[in-house]
């Protein structure tokens, strides 16, 4: 007798087998299989979670994603850490957290993936958000260390950035990069409980009061980032989140801002995926890399300008 062959990857996924999924985001031919999904993509909330090293992120994911589990729905967490190499050792990349979460089949965590550039990063994870959502995934995560510019990326590929921030220890409003702030759409203070929790009171406030500052009273006359507060160990504040996001949704689609920044994003990546491609194209010819060389060389020595230099060999990539 004969055993039955696998169904195809793409059937599989599409049932939302996670085994599948995991398979998926990990082939190199990964984006010839996501053009094939693209219709079935573009269904779940995309939501960044940022926020420094201990603020708290995968205590709270794992409390939001059970909440969210339990509420019916699925669930998949990726993150974007650019420090993680192939051979692995990342902030973001280690197993063992959320396993509670893990271990529930409605949801699905993946550690960053490997790269050398926040680019390459934000490309897989782009990829890999799209394949969640054809197998089925109606909440996508995307998590970040608030170190840097991968708040940033985030921000462009998901429909809403949460920073967390915590209480006291003076990692108050000083501490965070003001272009940071900027980019949220809702800001949680974790760790509200306990002998945190009048700690976490004053610094919410001290919070609404610079968003204020920032983005005057009424916000943009859209939306006006809320102030939470909320304990990843209790789960208290967890539901409030949910409620926040669900009202930054009907506000953002009552705009048309849900639809135009999803459309800003698809046509920001396919900006990068171009400048990426032509760098691809340069290094894959060695009369290109040849003279690519010399230029880096001339630059570096000062003897040539960048402008001048990026345009000599862009004509010679037209084959002049
Ligand atoms: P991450 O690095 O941002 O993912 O932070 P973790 O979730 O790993 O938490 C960092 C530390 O803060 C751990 O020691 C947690 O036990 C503690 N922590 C996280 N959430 C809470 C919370 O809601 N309340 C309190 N009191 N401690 C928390």
């Amino acid at each position: 007798m004969m055993a039955a062959a696998a169904p195809p990857l793409a059937a599989r996924l599409l049932a939302g087998d996670r085994r599948a999924l995991a398979q998926a985001i990990t082939l190199a031919e990964s984006t010839a299989l996501v053009a094939a999904l693209l219709p079935q993509t573009g269904g779940a909330v995309r939501i960044g979670i940022s926020g420094p090293p201990g603020v708290g992120k995968s205590t709270l994911i794992e409390r939001f994603g059970l909440h969210l589990v339990a509420a019916g729905h699925r669930i998949a967490v990726l993150a974007v850490d650019p420090s993680s190499r192939v051979s692995g050792g990342s902030i973001l990349g280690d197993k063992t957290r959320m396993a509670e979460l893990a271990a529930r089949g409605e949801a699905f965590i993946r550690p960053s993936p490997a790269g050398t550039t926040l680019g390459g990063v934000a490309r897989r994870t782009r990829e890999a958000l799209l394949l969640c959502e054809a197998a089925g995934f109606d909440i996508v995560v995307v998590e970040t260390v608030g170190v840097g510019q991968s708040e940033a990326a985030v921000a462009d590929m998901t429909d809403l950035l949460i920073l967390l921030v915590q209480p006291g220890g003076g990692d108050d409003l000083q501490g965070i990069k003001r272009g940071i702030v900027e980019l949220a759409d809702l800001l949680v203070v974790t760790k509200a409980d306990g002998d945190l929790a009048a700690a976490a009171g004053r610094a919410a406030a001290d919070y609404r009061n610079a968003l204020h500052q920032l983005h005057g009273a009424a916000g943009d006359g859209l939306w006006q980032p809320p102030v939470l507060q909320c304990s990843g160990l209790t789960g208290q504040g967890v539901p409030e989140i949910w409620g926040a996001i669900e009202r930054f949704r009907a506000a953002a689609a009552a705009s048309g801002r849900f639809a135009r920044r999803r459309a800003d994003q698809a046509l920001a990546w396919l900006r990068e995926e171009l400048s990426q491609g032509l760098l691809d194209w340069l290094a894959r010819d060695a009369r290109l890399t040849a003279r690519l060389a010399e230029a880096e060389a001339a630059v570096g020595a000062g003897s040539a300008l960048p402008p001048a230099a990026a345009r000599s060999l862009l004509v010679a990539l037209r084959g002049g």
